[in-house]
């Protein structure tokens, strides 16, 4: 179906439906489970980065797993909404070059990431009761096991980090508000719909942990909503993390070359401390990488063929 003439609200309770929604030629997949009875929407978002795998893997697994019958409201799901980029294993778009996460709330006389970008959020967001984009470090990188979300005192915001906390990841990541422009949670900000956000060490592949945290984090928070009966479990954080604007710089690589990290991910570091190396093939120093400032790192360049300016490390503050 034609992605304007697709309506949450139309489809048949009590039931699991399958849809390919049609964008400019593409064919966007969606997974929908409509409960026996009314109540809240969830909705979860899947590679939106085209070589992030857990989306698709953890959303294919809600589906088999969660019955309508046993569903109070509405599970629509997106396992993959980045399509153009994961038909080539690619973060961003081969047709136009965009990063979906950058391009939201979308335009529907854009390019395709544009266009796929508004009707995730018209058909999707809107009017939804919580947002949880699932996303991973990618091929290139490596993250921890973790959720994210705006930090304020705003009710959706505070709805967004109680529904964080619910999920139960080992890493915790609080940022000050505002969001920054183009993601889906700005998306969902925009229309005061509470978000939040995982990221998992990527690489291609999904591990089993990562699957059974994802799995149970999803279920732990449609619990936490009454979508589901039973009370959510979370364990308790091991990370509590705080990104604030000052911290929050990816380091990027000042030349090409050969990248090898000299620390590990969630090592605390100090400002000037040694983070990774860019060689040339003789194993000659091009570059040296420091730490812009005191903190934990959260993400590693983890591919080690490098351009210039491709991310290599990030450091954020710890909360507690
Ligand atoms: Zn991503």
């Amino acid at each position: 179906m034609n992605a304007k003439d697709f309506n949450v609200n139309a489809l048949a309770a009590n039931e699991k439906h399958r849809l390919w929604l049609d964008i400019d030629g593409w064919q966007l997949p969606v997974l929908c489970i409509c409960g026996a009875s009314a109540g809240p929407r969830l909705v979860l978002f899947g590679a939106v980065h085209g070589d992030e795998y857990d989306g698709p893997e953890v959303i294919h697994r809600i589906f088999a797993q969660v019955q309508p019958d046993q569903l109070c409201g509405t599970l629509l799901m997106v396992p993959v909404c980045n399509v153009p980029a994961y038909e080539v294993v690619q973060r961003s778009s081969p047709i136009d070059g965009a990063n979906l996460a950058r391009v939201f709330p979308g335009n529907p006389r854009g390019g395709i990431t544009e266009q796929i970008a508004y009707w995730l959020t018209e058909k999707c967001i809107r009017g939804a009761d919580l947002l949880l984009d699932i996303h991973s470090a990618g091929v290139a990188y490596d993250l921890p096991n973790m959720v994210g979300w705006t930090h304020s005192d705003a009710p959706h915001h505070q709805a967004g980090e109680a529904a964080a906390r619910v999920f139960g990841a080992p890493v915790v990541w609080a940022h000050p508000a505002p969001v920054p422009p183009g993601r889906s949670l700005s998306a969902a900000d925009g229309l005061g719909v509470p978000s939040l956000y995982t990221e998992a060490p990527g690489g291609g592949r999904v591990s089993p942990e990562t699957l059974s945290l994802f799995v149970n984090g999803v279920t732990n928070v449609m619990q936490y909503m009454g979508m589901l009966a039973g009370k959510p479990t979370p364990a308790a954080p091991q990370h509590e993390l705080i990104g604030n604007g000052n911290l929050d710089q990816t380091i990027l690589s000042p030349c090409a070359g050969h990248f090898r990290a000299d620390v590990k991910l969630l090592q605390d570091v100090r400002f000037g401390q040694r983070l990774g190396t860019v060689y040339d093939l003789l194993g000659n120093e091009l570059a040296v990488l420091t730490a812009p400032a005191d903190g934990r790192v959260i993400l590693l360049r983890a591919l080690h063929r490098v351009k210039v300016g491709d991310g290599l490390a990030q450091i954020t503050g710890v909360n507690r």
